[in-house]
């Protein structure tokens, strides 16, 4: 069991993601598609007339401040426009893929964080009307009952609440805790970038490899959101998962390379 989750960040090469998953099944894998959207949603909310908003978080992680027309905005495209074209795609590659939010089904579940305090200018502020939260509990009967018939699953945030509240959670924190449930052999996440860089304006700075034992000695090289890929990435490899790759998603085979080793390998010891 492979789990792939593809990033939403600009140019990501869906159709070689999904040509390349489709041949991967066809050589006999199991998989599970995470993918995101981040992109595209910052560039319909722009069109709708609604900017986003990202917030800095007092530990100093970037999220998506989601009131409820952000997550409407946020839904539309997550799970229509993004889930329903890598559905498309794949169903072009031969993949009888099914499309689901992680609502559905509760396929992710967590709390919805009742109130987040952000830093603007300097100053702590407290928001409360944030559909955000974090995935929790992994629900695998709904995604069994698909790869046990021949079905591939391409999941996307939100997931729901304990409550029934949609909530905006991060993708990669997502899949991390998805693969460690599935036992999955390896988590593939794929991004705009060639993997972890130690400087982030030159490509050549790729770390090729971080010892499982030592990873969190590398969270200070990843900023904004690779944060949040670093910190899945402990987190799968604590619960089981053996091995944790970053990979470009702008290139051809992005998965098969990222299998053989292309990216930054985080091995489990
Ligand atoms: P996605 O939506 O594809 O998952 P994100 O935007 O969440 O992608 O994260 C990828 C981004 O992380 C890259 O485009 C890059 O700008 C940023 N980043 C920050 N620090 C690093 C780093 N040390 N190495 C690689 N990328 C980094």
């Amino acid at each position: 069991m492979i789990v792939v989750k593809v990033g939403g960040s600009l140019g990501i090469k869906y159709d070689l993601v999904c040509a390349d998953l489709a041949n991967l099944l066809k050589d006999g894998h199991k998989s599970v598609l995470v993918h995101g959207g981040s992109a595209e949603t910052n560039l319909i909310s722009e069109k709708l007339g609604k900017p986003p908003r990202m917030v800095t978080s007092v530990s100093g992680y970037e999220s998506r401040y989601t009131d409820r027309e952000t997550l409407e905005i946020f839904e539309m495209v997550y799970c229509g426009k993004m889930n329903k074209g890598i559905v498309e795609e794949l169903q072009k590659n031969g993949v009888n893929a099914v499309g689901l939010s992680g609502m559905d089904g509760r396929i992710w579940e967590g709390p919805r964080k009742s109130a987040i305090t952000i830093v603007e200018d300097g100053r702590k502020k407290v928001l409360r009307d944030d559909f955000t939260g974090k995935v929790e509990r992994v629900n695998l009967e709904l995604i069994h009952l698909l790869l046990d018939h021949g079905f591939t699953p391409v999941l996307t945030p939100p997931a729901i609440s304990y409550e029934g509240d949609a909530i905006n959670v991060d993708g990669d924190r997502a899949a991390a805790i998805l693969a460690s449930a599935l036992k999955a052999e390896k988590l593939i996440i794929l991004s705009n970038v060639p993997g972890l860089l130690r400087d982030l304006q030159d490509e050549t700075t790729l770390i090729r490899e971080i010892p499982s034992e030592q990873i969190e000695e590398y969270v200070g090289f990843a900023q904004g959101r690779m944060k949040k890929k670093v910190l899945g990435a402990i987190e799968a490899i604590r619960a089981g998962v053996k091995e944790v790759v970053f990979a470009d998603a702008r290139i051809a085979h992005p998965v098969t390379s990222a299998m053989t080793g292309r990216g930054t390998v985080i091995r489990r010891a």
